[in-house]
């Protein structure tokens, strides 16, 4: 015999599905075809920003003048030995964690949670480190970047953590060029 209040909890998300939900429903305003990304800011359970990747207001976007690449070399010492790294990046648009640092408030953030479709580049991780987050929460990996992200993440003691089992709401899903 099922009993409505337990059959109610089965269906109802936990905090962590929910924000990211959330985060992927932003991620779909997106017009970058490379990769659609979105980002939401949380504190103590309560939604205090949304921001997507794109290009500043009033200004062409990705699928008005196209992607803007550039190609970023880095160098690794992988082993002892130096490596060259290229990386392409399309640069046209403020990043979704930029974006929702440029439309929060710094009271918002000291001790909140950012949700972020994709784990975050070496750029937004660098200012997420410096912007009172305390946790980030995040479900598609970013490899390219994800060791040094890693390793700053723990220095500055930033809970950062891929999302567990999750699959984003079917509306939502693309196909990411890396
Ligand atoms: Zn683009
Ligand atoms: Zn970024």
């Amino acid at each position: 015999m099922s009993n409505p209040a337990s059959s109610k909890d089965a269906i109802r998300k936990d905090w962590d599905t929910y924000f990211m939900d959330i985060a992927y429903m932003v991620s779909t305003r997106s017009r970058c075809p490379r990769r659609h990304v979105g980002a939401v800011l949380v504190q103590g359970k309560k939604l205090l920003g949304t921001a997507y990747n794109g290009a500043p207001m009033g200004v062409h976007d990705c699928l008005e003048a196209g992607c803007m690449i550039a190609e970023e070399i880095e160098v690794k010492t992988v082993d002892g030995v130096e490596q060259v790294f290229r990386k392409q990046r399309c640069i046209r648009t403020i990043h979704a964690e930029q974006n929702l640092l440029l439309f929060t408030d710094r009271a918002n953030r000291e001790g909140s949670t950012v949700y972020v479709t994709d784990q975050p580049c070496w750029t937004c991780a660098n200012m997420l480190a410096n912007s009172g987050v305390v946790e980030v929460v995040y479900h598609r990996g970013y490899p390219k970047d994800s060791d040094k992200v890693y390793e700053l993440m723990e220095q500055k003691g930033i809970v950062f953590r891929q999302i567990g089992p999750y699959s984003a709401p079917e509306q939502a899903e693309m196909t990411v060029t890396s």
